[in-house]
This record gives structure tokens, C-alpha cells and sequence, in this order.
């Protein structure tokens, strides 16, 4: 090339890690000619699409021509009818990741510090640096969040927190003193970014629910997804929850028709779907049942997990076992990028999927 166009990009773009996904099942059946492949890799719903949701899908699909709804009317007025959430206190994203981003965009000038834990889900570390703001990591503290370790850190140039509750992908999670203890030693200009990803799959009664906190905290993001428990990954559907100012500033910097009209419309139709949600949370359950009891019969040390996942230490490491469970089919996630190297994450699966995965992991540790 005539021009560096590296030195051409922002300093934080070009020390970029791009994010590495799960494998996708096709590109291992293109590579390796398998068919019946069982993806464990992205904490997707295992039963599929909800059926409610399909169909209010299938009849956006007639509008294609048309923009969709910008304010997105329809999905807040239900999300307000489920959460009791007012449509000024939301902010839609593609995806959650998007409104992740937006939170970064609306406050991160370069320099500003930015606090999240050892093991945080790798998009925190990744739209920091594109800020050219200040990553501060804290260790963890049995793979989970140092609460302590975080309020320390806490500097007159913090400006965002990020904590993902259950936390991807260790799966540990904060009960609600822990976390109202946290937020209660916060000063009021530092936001915290409470990403509940995988709210729904917990059973813990002291597991806190972020809307319930937003009238406690102004300086408080409360970040939800479709993608998983709800089973929309596909359509990219998430919102953000905060106090009226926050979201306006993030409804500044977002696109109009940044959530799709077939997107909008399953999101809103897959909140009524009861049953859908309830067979979710018991298969999950079972699955994790069932997972964990394998695992542990393997001699496998399993963190405690309160997601639709586990991380599990191999004793050995990983990538060699990930490599082999591939050949039998089987796809989970490598967390070498998250400085586990010798832990994968299982998505919990179906039974015969759980069962599979199981399998082929015996095969390939007494291999
Ligand atoms: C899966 C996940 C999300 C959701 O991402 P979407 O963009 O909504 O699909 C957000 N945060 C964490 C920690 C996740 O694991």
C-alpha cells in the first residue's frame, strides 16, 4: 500500500482485538465434511425459535420495503407492560452489544478509566480500547467480581464500571447486598454498566433484579438481551434501562432504525410466550443437572454457574481437547482469549446434545 492507513486509524483502533465468536456448525461442516454437528460454543436457546415469535417474524416480513419503526412504540410499550420499565428509560439496540457500545460512545473520552474485572466478557476490553479510554482490570476473586478490588480502583477519572451478572464466562454471579453494597459506595459520577445478559436463567433468590434498582440508583445502566433465554439471537433485539437523562444521551448517538422491523415485532410478540420462557428455564436446568453430574464424574472441576452455560477446568490444556472434540462434532468455547487456558464453556444443550457432548469429551480425555 501507498499510504499506512494503520497509522491512519485511531490509536485505540489499531491495538484492536477483533472479538473471536463460537464456531458456527456450518463452518465446521464445510471444513471438516461432518454432518449432525452439536453446538455448544454461543449460549444459544437449544429449543429453538418460539413459535410466537416466528410468526410475528414471518408477518414483519410483508413490511420489508418499509423503514422500521424508529422509536420502536410497540416493543417499549410491552417491555413497559412486562417491566414496568417507562418508554423514555429505554434504549433499543441491535443486540445488547449495541447499546454496550452506545454507552461507550455517549461517555468515554480518551484517557477516561474504565473498571472491569479479570475473566469480564471480552466486548468490555474491546469497546474500551476503540475509545482510546483507559482499560482498569481488577483481579477476580474465585472467578468472579473483587467487589472490593473494584471500589478501590475507583479513581476521580473513572467514568464507567462494567459487570456482567451472571458473569460470561465463568457463569459466577452477585447476590443483591453484594451488589446494592457496591453501587451504595459508588461515587454518583461513576456509572455502572450492569449487563444482564442471563438474568432470566437464575433461581437464585437473592439474585438481584437491575430494573428493580433503577429507581435507587441514578448512575445505573441495566443492559437486557433477546438473545438468549428468549431465543431471538438471530434478529439482534436488546435494550438498556436507565434514568430519562442517560437515555437520551444514548438515543442520541444511536442509529434510527438500528433494531429491524421483523426484529422489533418477535421481541415484542416472544414477551407474552409464557411457556416458551418456562420450558427455556427448565430445560436449562435439567441440562445443567445433567452436565455438571457428567463433568464431575469425569473429574472435571466445574465453576459454579448461574447462566445457560458452565466453564469447566480441564486440567490440561484446552485447545488440544477443543481440536479433538471438533472431529467428533462437537463445538464448545476455548477461553484461552479470556486467560483460561485450560478451561472450555459448555452451552447447556438438549438432552441428547448434552449427552453427546459428554461422550466425546470422555473419548477424548482417555484418549
Ligand atoms: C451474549 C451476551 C450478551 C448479548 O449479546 P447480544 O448482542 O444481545 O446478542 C451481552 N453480554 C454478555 C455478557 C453476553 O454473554
Amino acid at each position: 500500500m501507498g499510504c499506512d492507513f494503520i497509522a491512519l486509524a485511531t490509536p485505540g483502533v489499531q491495538g484492536l482485538q477483533p472479538y473471536v465468536p463460537g464456531k458456527p456448525a456450518q463452518e465446521l461442516e464445510r471444513e471438516l465434511g461432518l454432518t449432525d454437528i452439536v453446538k455448544l460454543a454461543s449460549n444459544e436457546n437449544p429449543l429453538g425459535p418460539s413459535p410466537v415469535a416466528l410468526a410475528a417474524a414471518q408477518q414483519a416480513l410483508g413490511e420489508l420495503q418499509l423503514y422500521p419503526d424508529a422509536s420502536g412504540y410497540h416493543l417499549k410499550q410491552a417491555l413497559q407492560r412486562h417491566y414496568g420499565l417507562a418508554p423514555d428509560c429505554i434504549t433499543l439496540g441491535n443486540g445488547s452489544n449495541d447499546v454496550l457500545e452506545l454507552v461507550a460512545r455517549a461517555f468515554l473520552r480518551p484517557g477516561d478509566e474504565v473498571i472491569y474485572s479479570q475473566y469480564a466478557f471480552l466486548v468490555y476490553p474491546i469497546i474500551t480500547q476503540a475509545s482510546c479510554a483507559t482499560a482498569v482490570v481488577t483481579k477476580a476473586l474465585d472467578w468472579g467480581h473483587d467487589l472490593d478490588a473494584m471500589l478501590r480502583a475507583v479513581t476521580e477519572r473513572t467514568r464507567l464500571i462494567f459487570i456482567a451478572n451472571p458473569n460470561n464466562p465463568t457463569g459466577t454471579w452477585l447476590n443483591r447486598a453484594q451488589l446494592c453494597a457496591f453501587m451504595d459506595a459508588l461515587p454518583p459520577s461513576v456509572i455502572l454498566v450492569l449487563d444482564e445478559a442471563y438474568t432470566e436463567y437464575s433461581d437464585d433468590p437473592e439474585f438481584p433484579d437491575g430494573l428493580d434498582l433503577l429507581s435507587r440508583y441514578e448512575n445505573l445502566i441495566v443492559t437486557r438481551t433477546f438473545s438468549k433465554a428468549w431465543g431471538l439471537a438471530g434478529l439482534r433485539v436488546g435494550f438498556a434501562a436507565a434514568n430519562t437523562v442517560i437515555t437520551d444521551l444514548l438515543n442520541r448517538v444511536r442509529q434510527p432504525f438500528n433494531v429491524s422491523g421483523p426484529a422489533l415485532a418477535a421481541a415484542e410478540a416472544v414477551l407474552q410466550d409464557r411457556a416458551y420462557l418456562a420450558r427455556t428455564l427448565e430445560t436449562n436446568r435439567a441440562g445443567m443437572r445433567q452436565l455438571v453430574a457428567g463433568l464431575e464424574q469425569l473429574g472435571l472441576s466445574v465453576i459454579p454457574s448461574a447462566g445457560n452455560f458452565v466453564c469447566v477446568g480441564l486440567g490440561r490444556p484446552a485447545g488440544p481437547v477443543y481440536q479433538q472434540l471438533l472431529r467428533r462434532g462437537v463445538i464448545v468455547r476455548p477461553v484461552a482469549n479470556y486467560q483460561m487456558p485450560d478451561h472450555v464453556r459448555i452451552s447447556i444443550g438438549l438432552e441428547a446434545q448434552n449427552r453427546r457432548c459428554l461422550q466425546a469429551l470422555e473419548e477424548v480425555l482417555s484418549a
